[in-house]
């Protein structure tokens, strides 16, 4: 598919709504210049001055659709860019709605945080007025629209007690036992890289203490702890019981709200790990079955059953875990809107505190994206997941309270953080509403350093890769220096 764009600046978010529509497909982006037309699937978008105004116009071609809209902006309405980009976005939403006979929830949003737009839109506008734009002039759904507010409500009373001087830690163990299909990030599969962990934890120890250093040096006040992966729980429990104590050693942890290790898969999960985090005060641990079909589980290749998934989170009941967290993502393989609600079902029976319903997202690094092959879920029957999904968890008392959107989701959808109030994890908030600093240790972190006196975010990433990470060690720690280096100069004492 080509999309072509001629006169105007807007080509990332012309190219991301038409992802929206077309996400298996490759987009090629041309200046009309370059434009061959040879495709017989074109989107054209033009911005025209005229002596009274610009004339937006998109076209679409493909196959034997033709079809095309314009809108000309008087002088008065074609100044501000961000208007035109809309306008634009609009007219293209529009054709291709009419084309694809499907209407994507989340009108013509591409961005990660509709919630985070939402709260400036509040602010900026009112309630009333900040809603009605998100509704009327993004065309977001109702439904979307009211699960944001939600959303942006329950959220908010976690980012009232942020404090300017508070931080969380994050920690990266980046290996898994197995790769899962639909896999993009950066984790490593055991078989391949276990003979790493020793070496690795060794030095992960090592910048978990440089980093309380600077922590301390800058008086930061620890808000929350989550380990994460990758499958922290690849650990053995001798591992996670020396990455533990370091954490505890090293840091001041009275301020400490929320200590979340993500145990991920459950054939990890063992009485002698769970004993150990229980020891060393873990709050809080996530269980991911991402669905309770073993079918799919066999078709995303992890190598998991069902059976696991329930006797695991007994243990943790067992070893006193009054706050489990469970993954579940619609729109697997293989996976049917009635095994969907299956899962669910048999997951709001277990009550864990909380449930994160996510959405599958096709990266291009991930194989499942390579294997043409595998029978993939449809938008609508996703959608029709997520409806069903929402409208049981708020049955059951659990509350959205993080949202967030990633490119190339099965139908256009999005991922949901639902909890019983007071379950919530502080960390997942913070990190997606990027509104805290999160100092980050371990192969492919990244740490996020939030101006306390404004929006400004300064990111410094860690090596991507195990074995990247542990050869070139010392511009981790180097790195980690730089943090009092943007403290410095948010707070003006470099000036
Ligand atoms: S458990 Fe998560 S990090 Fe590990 S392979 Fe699966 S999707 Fe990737």
């Amino acid at each position: 598919m080509i999309l072509v764009i001629d006169g105007h600046p807007f080509h990332y978010e012309m190219e991301n709504l038409c992802r929206v529509f077309f996400p298996y497909q490759k987009i090629k982006v041309m200046s009309v210049l370059s434009q061959n037309g040879e495709d017989d699937q074109l989107i054209y978008t033009g911005l025209e001055p005229l002596p009274d105004g610009l004339k937006i116009s998109v076209r679409v071609e493909i196959g034997t659709y033709r079809n095309e809209k314009s809108k000309t902006l008087g002088l008065t309405g074609c100044t501000d860019e961000k208007e035109q980009e809309r306008h634009m976005a609009i007219l293209l939403f529009e054709l291709l709605t009419q084309y694809c006979g499907f209407t994507p929830k989340w009108g013509i949003l591409t961005g990660v945080r509709p919630v985070k737009l939402l709260r400036r839109l509040i602010a900026e506008k009112g309630e009333r007025e900040g809603l009605d734009y998100f509704r009327n002039r993004l065309l977001v759904s109702g439904q979307k629209t009211d699960l944001s507010l939600l959303t942006m409500r329950n959220e908010g009373k976690i980012l009232e007690q942020s404090r300017p001087e508070s931080f969380s830690l994050y920690v990266s163990i980046p290996f898994c036992p197995t790769r899962c299909s639909y896999c993009s990030f950066v984790s490593s599969s055991v078989e391949k890289t276990a003979k790493l962990i020793p070496q690795y934890l060794s030095l992960l120890c090592e910048e978990i203490r440089h980093t309380a250093k600077v922590a301390a040096d800058l008086k930061l006040r620890l808000e929350s702890v989550y380990i994460g992966g990758g499958t922290p729980t690849t650990l053995s429990a001798e591992q996670m019981n020396v990455l533990l104590t370091v954490i505890y050693d090293s840091f001041d942890m009275a301020s400490c709200r929320e200590f979340t290790v993500e145990a991920g898969r459950p054939d990890t999960i063992t009485g002698d790990k769970l004993d150990t985090m229980a020891t060393h005060g873990v709050t809080r641990i996530s269980i991911n079955p991402q669905t309770l079909n073993d079918e799919v589980l066999k078709a995303i290749g992890r190598r998991h059953t069902t059976a696991q998934t329930l006797s695991a989170f007994a243990m943790a009941r067992e070893h006193g875990f009054g706050n489990i967290n469970m993954d579940l993502i619609a729109g697997l393989p293989q996976d049917s809107v009635e095994s969907f609600i299956l899962t669910l079902d048999e997951v709001l029976r277990l009550a864990p505190e909380s449930i994160t319903v996510h959405t599958l997202a096709l990266k291009r690094s991930a194989r499942i994206f390579q294997e043409e092959s595998e029978p993939f879920v449809s938008g609508a029957q996703a959608a029709e997941m997520l409806d069903y999904a929402d409208a049981q968890l708020l049955k059951y008392g659990y509350l959205p309270y993080y949202l967030y959107r990633q490119s190339r989701m099965v139908g256009n959808l999005e991922n949901t953080g639902w909890a019983k109030p007071g379950f919530e994890s502080p960390y997942n908030v913070f990190i997606m509403d990027e509104s805290q600093t999160i100092l980050a240790c371990g192969a492919g972190a990244a740490s996020k350093i939030k101006d306390p006196y404004s929006d400004g975010l300064t990111r410094i990433f860690n090596f991507k890769y195990p074995y990247e990470y542990i050869s070139r060690f010392e511009e981790m720690i180097i790195r980690k220096d730089q943090v009092k280096t943007v403290y410095d100069q948010f707070c003006g004492v470099s000036e």
